[in-house]
């Protein structure tokens, strides 16, 4: 049985002009807000389209190579499922243990190697730069799923997207970051996306976690304003959006400190009764226990939400580099 194709989605077709195709997402630096709203009304079709016929044949044919040195669950299988939604493949490399990356096999030659079977990778590594060197050496588009401590620009897609859904604007919101702010490479992305917007920003950390000096270095030169706190309880009243994040253990060299700050934050529903009622709280997850389970019931508790957004914003990056949409 052939089912009808929602009508907007039926204009998604060959487009090799929308500024994306072919091209690497290495980093949020690369979108400009004509970007992001292109990117973003992609997103919401996908919704649509996933929400009333579940899949579609966009990217019939076209595969995706799935490389994932560092654990993941949601980053891998929702660039998995926004793939097979769309009609296209997965060569799943999750364990790349199971590889010939085991016997030695370099980054680059491992990306020359799933490029000749498919058309875009997904590169996941430990290091801050390895996205850029796959790019260097791929042909393909390389989209990267998180280079160590450096970014994770579509994680920041989604997050951005996220907020704008839930609260129907970016500009002149006032952003909370709580938690791992120097490890944390979520942080790093929303922080660069957000100055776009003008957002104003809370950072939240122990001195020890605090956010890079790069990063504050270009919150100053974009005349973002910001403040640097060690206390939540200090920005609770005025946040719109409460970004939390997990203390990244396998970043530490001293095991000591980080056993001194793992349990540095939980957010509370005692907490949140000092928020605005009009705000959310978000988190890229996984949480390891900065926020309490209690708090999931509270309709500010957007990180579910958010974290389906990752497939809408997936299908919709996967749709334009591949010049299907
Ligand atoms: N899943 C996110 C990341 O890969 C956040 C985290 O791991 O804490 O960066």
């Amino acid at each position: 049985m052939t089912i009808a194709r929602a009508p907007l989605f039926a204009q998604l077709v060959a487009n090799t002009n929308n500024g994306f195709y072919g091209q690497d997402i290495i980093s949020v630096r690369q979108f400009d807000r004509d970007k992001l709203a292109y990117i973003f009304g992609l997103a919401e079709e996908m919704r649509h389209m996933v929400q009333q016929i579940g899949s579609a044949d966009l990217l019939r044919g076209r595969v995706l190579a799935n490389l994932f040195y560092e654990p993941s669950t949601r980053t891998s299988s929702s660039f998995m499922a926004a793939m097979q939604r769309l009609g296209g493949a997965v060569i799943p490399i999750n364990e790349v243990r199971y590889s010939s990356v085991t016997k030695g096999e370099s980054l680059p030659d491992t990306v020359r190697t799933l490029e000749c079977y498919a058309d875009v990778i997904v590169l996941r590594h430990p290091e801050v730069g390895s996205a850029q060197i796959a790019a260097d050496y791929a042909s393909k588009p390389v989209i990267n799923a998180g280079d160590g401590t450096g970014e994770h620009p579509t994680q920041a897609l989604l997050d951005l997207f996220t907020i704008q859904e839930e609260l129907g604007r970016i500009e002149g919101l006032t952003v909370a970051m709580v938690g791992d702010l120097k490890y944390g490479r979520t942080v790093h992305s929303l922080t660069r996306l957000l100055g776009l917007f003008g957002a104003r920003l809370r950072f939240v950390s122990p001195e020890a976690l605090r956010m890079p000096g790069e990063l504050i270095e270009e919150v100053r030169a974009r005349g973002m304003e910001y403040t640097e706190h060690d206390d939540v309880a200090e920005i609770i009243g005025e946040a719109d959006v409460l970004y939390v994040t997990r203390v990244q253990r396998e970043r530490f060299e001293d095991q000591d400190l980080y056993e001194r700050v793992k349990n540095c934050y939980v957010i509370t529903p005692e907490l949140l009764q000092s928020a605005k009622e009009r705000m959310i709280v978000m988190h890229p997850l996984p949480r390891v226990g900065e926020i309490s389970y209690d708090v999931d019931k509270d309709a500010r508790a957007a990180y579910f939400r958010q974290m389906e957004n990752g497939m809408y914003i997936r299908m919709a990056l996967l749709a334009a580099v591949l010049g299907r949409a």
